[in-house]
């Protein structure tokens, strides 16, 4: 429920020298304790950043994809800020800025990659594509960020002996696995202490990060148990999925599961496990063949977060799910990380245009051992990520 307004005035200026005008307000600085979830956008496709109470780090997808599959409406948001780095680089930008330097601002502790699709793991044959002398590898998306920093723990769907892994995605493991130690493991549906805090665990017991499901395993709701669907090679039904929780705090987020074709429909079995929650990212960036009605109904969300990267995201169809006050305890809200201004006059058109709030970088920010949260939507036009918004003060649902 949302209660009251926080006024900007709040919150700190921390955007130091670099800040620009001096009526822009900065997100002000993680704290221990806090739990922050940052859905960035980068224009290219999807990439978040999870900063855990004990200051660990989580990056989930790290995507460069330039172009639209659609043959109409093939309209694709620019890189953002700009052109000046690649999606790789500008997640590097913003992890190096909104990572806790006080613990780790250097590394990345743990990626997860939620399936193998361009536009969240990048591409060799993107045309920002780069070529080394000497690597067996192309730089594009994660490959490009794992070279600029180490990643400690990558985490995929399947391992390297699976064909639908992108041989390029195969040989920069295979390379920086002997080179820089790259350590990589298979998602574990049903477990809930692969993604773990690494400093100070027990002083936040009421955090934890349960796998939802991966590769067609999907979690039950009951122990660690699992149910197996019936498999397909739907790349996007394959997709992993989390669930992070602090305290009666919940965040779902489910890459590019589909929902509305019974062959590869993941999200009905995922929404009867995980049941209600706070925040929900759009599955498949809240295109027609996702977010259908059940999920919605049964996942209920105070507000959706929907990952951009063109015309498509989100759809209409997926919209009148996430919009229906009738299947929700309030009125749901939507914040898009990115989003064309077609999309948007489409949405108006459609009459859903209440629901959506203002798009750029989205920042959960949860306090209060869990019990609150709120909202800071940060410029994605701009490199020093001043607030453009600030929502009120949400208390978590038991
Ligand atoms: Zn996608």
């Amino acid at each position: 429920m949302l209660y009251s307004l926080v006024s900007l005035t709040a919150c700190a200026k921390t955007g130091g020298e670099t800040a620009g005008a001096d009526d822009k307000e900065y997100l002000p600085a993680w704290q221990e304790g806090f739990l922050d979830i940052h859905q960035i956008s980068t224009g290219r496709g999807n990439a978040a950043l999870v900063i855990m109470p004990d200051g660990t780090n989580l990056i989930i997808d790290c995507g460069d994809a330039a172009t639209s599959g659609a043959t109409e409406h093939n309209e694709v948001l620019p890189v953002l800020p700009n052109a000046s780095k690649h999606a790789a680089g500008w997640v590097q930008y913003y992890f190096r800025k909104f990572a806790p330097a006080s613990v780790n601002s250097s590394t990345v502790d743990y990626a997860l990659i939620t399936h193998y699709d361009g536009d969240h793991i990048g591409s060799e044959w993107e045309p920002d594509a780069v070529t080394l002398p000497n690597y067996g590898f192309k730089l594009n998306g994660i490959t490009e960020l794992g070279y600029y920093m180490q990643i400690d723990r990558l985490i995929n769907r399947s391992d390297v002996s699976d064909s639908r892994m992108p041989a390029n995605y195969r040989r920069y493991i295979e390379e920086y696995r002997d080179e820089r130690g790259l350590a990589t493991e298979v998602l574990r549906p049903g477990e809930n202490n692969q993604i773990r805090m690494l400093h100070s665990p027990d002083t936040y017991p009421g955090f934890g990060i349960r796998n939802v499901v991966g590769s067609r395993t999907v979690w039950t709701g009951t122990g660690d148990a699992t149910e197996t669907l019936p498999a397909t090679t739907d790349e996007n039904a394959n997709s992993c999925g989390i669930l992070v929780s602090y305290g009666p705090f919940d965040w779902l987020s489910c890459g590019d599961i589909p929902g509305t074709n019974p062959a590869t429909d993941t999200e009905t079995a995922v929404a009867k496990a995980v049941g209600e929650c706070d925040v929900v990212v759009a599955c498949h960036h809240g295109y027609k063949d996702s977010m259908n009605r059940e999920f919605c109904k049964s996942t209920d969300p105070q507000l959706y977060v929907v990952p951009v990267r063109e015309y498509w995201h989100p759809c209409v169809e997926a919209v009148a799910n996430m919009c229906d006050e009738t299947i929700h305890s309030g009125v749901p809200q939507i914040y898009c990380a990115g989003l064309l201004a077609s999309t948007r006059a489409t949405m108006e058109e459609a009459g859903f245009g209440k629901y959506f709030m203002k798009d750029g970088h989205v920042v959960i920010r949860v306090t209060d051992g869990g019990k609150k949260f709120q909202v800071f939507v940060l410029d994605d036009r701009s490199d020093d990520y001043g607030i453009v918004y600030s929502s009120g003060v949400f208390d978590s649902r038991d």
